[in-house]
């Protein structure tokens, strides 16, 4: 007899590569999209106060109730809509891959990993429709795929991680209205690309809008979302573990969205520094810069392991995507940070380069 994984572990599981993340200590860290400002420090003793009051021996009150009236209401939610919790969006992504084991999940690749990793744990099989060379949206791809395979779930990236752009809006009104099953937009990058679908949701009847408050500025508390017709939210909340997302969070949550103006001025200027950033990158040899909605770039240069390998060296973590997926070969992404991190980001490039 054997005894090894094999005997229970599927083997396009055994085939999978776990998330990859970096040791990050003592590094310029530029590889996760983060909002690299603190909070004020009076911002820290509230907070500090708050999680105090928290009662941790009990359990959260298991929907969440007052943290997602917050959201709704901060969010714009529009009214008839209703809103779930996730332990981030990643955990909305299980949820909602969860929900139809052996169905099929349509998706434009390059995207976010994890889109296709929950579809493959749940044993849901996954089809990737490659996006245009230069990572624009391949409609008539995406539709003839929509058209062929009839998924029960499709999702996109609005923007897209890790290529950064929007598609247009005319191509997701195109698949919203091709699709037979549930269309999940991630709007993961909002507060940077300040467009969205979420206003939009009365109008098509498969769509939901995933959202989180990762980029914000609290990718440490966990805490996604997820906005959409009653219906399809009843669902994904009986998939949902009960107590998805602990007392802290929510507690940490409320006080922070009642204080949203703060985090909204830092990725103004997480924003203010994107067009610089792109500018420093585009003006060094050999670097092909991809337009970006969000808050990193995606960038092209002649040998990404080693520049990414030669970055490491000099203390400046960002993210290589070379053999991650064909599409991206030579490729990093490459976070906006403070305008000190972005200048030595900038100078260490150039010297690898
Ligand atoms: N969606 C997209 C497109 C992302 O890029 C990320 C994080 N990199 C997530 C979802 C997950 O975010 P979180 O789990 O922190 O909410």
């Amino acid at each position: 007899m054997t005894h090894n994984p094999s005997t229970l572990v599927r083997p396009e599981i055994l085939a999978l590569a776990a998330y990859p993340v970096s040791d990050a200590q003592g590094m310029v860290k530029l590889d996760a999209m983060e909002n690299p400002y603190a909070l004020p420090e009076a911002m820290r003793r509230g907070l500090a106060t708050v999680l105090a009051e928290v009662d941790i021996n009990r359990y959260p009150e298991p929907t969440g109730r007052a943290l997602r009236a917050s959201l709704a209401r901060h969010m714009r939610v529009p009214a008839g809509m209703e809103v779930l919790l996730g332990n981030g969006s990643d955990d909305l992504i299980q949820i909602i891959t969860l929900a139809r084991p052996g169905a099929v999940m349509v998706y434009p690749e390059p995207t976010f990993v994890m889109y296709r990793m929950n579809a493959i744990f749940s044993g849901m099989r996954a089809i990737g429709v490659p996006l245009q060379a230069d990572f624009s949206l391949d409609r008539e791809a995406l539709l003839a795929a929509i058209e062929t395979h009839q998924p029960a779930l499709v999702f996109i990236a609005y923007p897209n991680n890790p290529t950064g752009a929007l598609y247009g809006e005319a191509d997701i009104e195109a698949v919203l209205r091709a699709a037979p099953g549930l269309v999940v937009l991630d709007e993961a990058y909002h507060v940077f690309a300040r467009r969205t679908f979420l206003e939009r949701l009365a109008e098509f009847p498969n769509l939901v809008v995933m959202r989180t408050v990762s980029k914000l500025g609290l990718a440490g508390i966990r805490l996604g979302y997820l906005a959409g017709r009653p219906e399809w939210v009843r669902e994904f909340n009986k998939v949902r573990q009960a107590y998805n997302v602990n007392v802290l969070t929510q507690a940490a949550a409320l006080y922070v969205l009642e204080r949203l103006d703060v985090l909204q001025a830092q990725a103004d200027a997480i924003l203010a520094e994107r067009e610089p950033l792109g500018r420093g990158l585009a003006g060094l040899a050999g670097v092909t810069v991809f337009p970006s909605d969000a808050n990193f770039f995606l960038v092209r240069v002649p040998d990404a392991p080693r520049a990414y390998e030669g970055l490491r060296a000099q203390g400046v973590l960002v993210r290589n995507f070379h053999g991650a997926h064909p599409m991206l070969a030579h490729c990093l992404r490459i976070t906006v940070g403070t305008p000190e991190e972005n200048r030595i980001l900038l100078s260490a490039l150039k010297e690898v380069l």
